[in-house]
C-alpha cells in the first residue's frame, strides 16, 4: 500500500489493472480472463481485429458494463461500490470511436464538454471559463460553445469529445478507435493532438485500435487480443518488430512495409 511506503519512495502501484476479466454473452465468451496493466503516464495499446472484444473490455473498465468475473483495480484498490466507482470514473476519460454517435445532437458543444463536470458536481461558478479552456486545449479556439455538433466536421467533433474526456482532469484516457471513423487526412491531426495532450498533462492512455501501424507510433506496451484472449503482450517495439504469435504476424502483414520511427506523425498518415 502506498501509505506504508517511506516518504520519497516513488509508488510502483499501477494506475489501472484488470485481473481475470471475463465476459460472456449467452454461451459466447467475449473476454476470457483478461489481465491488463496501465502505469501512470504510459500508453498501452490493445490491438485486435473487429469482434475480438476490445470495446467490451473498455466498457467494463470504465464501468459501462459489468464483468462476469474478474476485478478492476485503480491504484491497487478494487473499483467496487458506488463511491469507489464514482471516484474512479472521475479520474478516467473516454473517447469513443464515432464522435457523432457519442454525443447528443440536441446539446450544444459547450453542454457536451460540461457533461462530466455536471455529473461530478464540478460545474461551479467558473464553469463557462472551464469550458472555454477545454475547447481551447483541443484546438477549438474559434468554436462557439453555443454551437451544435452538426455545425462541425468529424475531426472537430472528435476534438469536442476529447475535451469532454478531459473535463474532470483525468489521469487516464481510454480511446476506443478514436480515429477510425475519421477521414484519413484528419487521423494524423487527432493522434498528434492526443500525443501533445499526453505530454502536457502526463496522461496515461489505453489506446484501442485494429491498426498496428498506429500502435507502433504511439504506444509503450501492446496487448494483442484475439477472440477474447490476450495472445501476446510486450513492448511496442518488440511486438511490432518481432511478433511471436501467428495472429500478430497476420495483423502486421496487412500493413505497408515501412513506417517512420518518429512518434510524431506526418500528415497525411502513411
Ligand atoms: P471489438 O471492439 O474488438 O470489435 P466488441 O467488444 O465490440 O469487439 O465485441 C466482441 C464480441 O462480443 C463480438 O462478437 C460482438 O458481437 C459480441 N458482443 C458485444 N456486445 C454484445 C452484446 N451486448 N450482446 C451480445 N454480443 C455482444
Ligand atoms: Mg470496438
Amino acid at each position: 500500500m502506498r501509505r506504508t511506503e517511506p516518504e520519497g519512495t516513488p509508488s510502483t502501484t499501477p494506475l489501472l489493472q484488470a485481473c481475470g476479466v471475463t465476459k460472456r454473452y449467452g454461451s459466447f465468451t467475449a473476454l476470457n480472463a483478461v489481465d491488463l496493466t496501465v502505469e501512470a503516464g504510459r500508453t498501452v495499446s490493445i490491438v485486435g481485429e473487429s469482434g475480438s472484444g476490445k470495446t467490451t473490455l473498455a466498457r467494463i473498465l470504465v464501468g459501462l458494463e459489468r464483468a462476469d468475473r474478474g476485478t478492476v483495480l485503480h491504484r491497487g484498490r478494487p473499483v467496487r461500490g458506488r463511491r469507489a466507482r464514482r471516484e474512479f470514473q472521475r479520474s478516467v476519460g473516454m473517447v469513443f470511436q464515432d464522435p457523432y454517435e457519442s454525443m447528443d445532437p440536441r446539446m450544444t458543444i459547450g453542454e457536451v464538454v460540461a457533461e462530466p463536470l455536471r455529473a461530478h458536481g464540478l460545474h461551479g461558478r467558473d464553469g463557462e471559463r472551464r469550458i472555454r479552456e477545454l475547447l481551447d486545449s483541443v484546438g477549438m479556439e474559434g468554436a462557439e460553445p453555443d454551437a451544435y455538433p452538426h455545425q462541425f466536421s468529424g475531426g472537430q467533433r472528435q476534438r469536442v469529445c476529447i475535451a469532454r474526456a478531459l473535463a474532470t482532469d483525468p489521469e487516464l484516457v481510454i480511446c476506443d478507435e478514436p480515429t477510425s471513423a475519421l477521414d484519413v487526412s484528419v487521423q494524423a491531426q487527432i493522434l498528434n493532438l492526443l500525443l501533445d495532450l499526453q505530454r502536457e498533462r502526463g496522461l496515461a492512455y489505453l489506446f484501442i485500435t485494429h491498426d498496428l501501424d498506429v500502435v507502433r507510433r504511439i504506444s509503450d506496451e501492446v496487448d494483442v487480443l484475439f477472440r477474447g484472449d490476450v495472445v501476446e503482450r510486450g513492448s511496442a517495439e518488440k511486438v511490432t518488430r518481432t511478433p511471436e504469435h501467428a495472429y500478430t504476424r497476420k495483423l502486421l502483414d496487412a500493413l505497408p512495409a515501412d513506417s517512420p520511427r518518429d512518434r510524431r506523425i506526418g500528415s497525411p498518415i502513411a
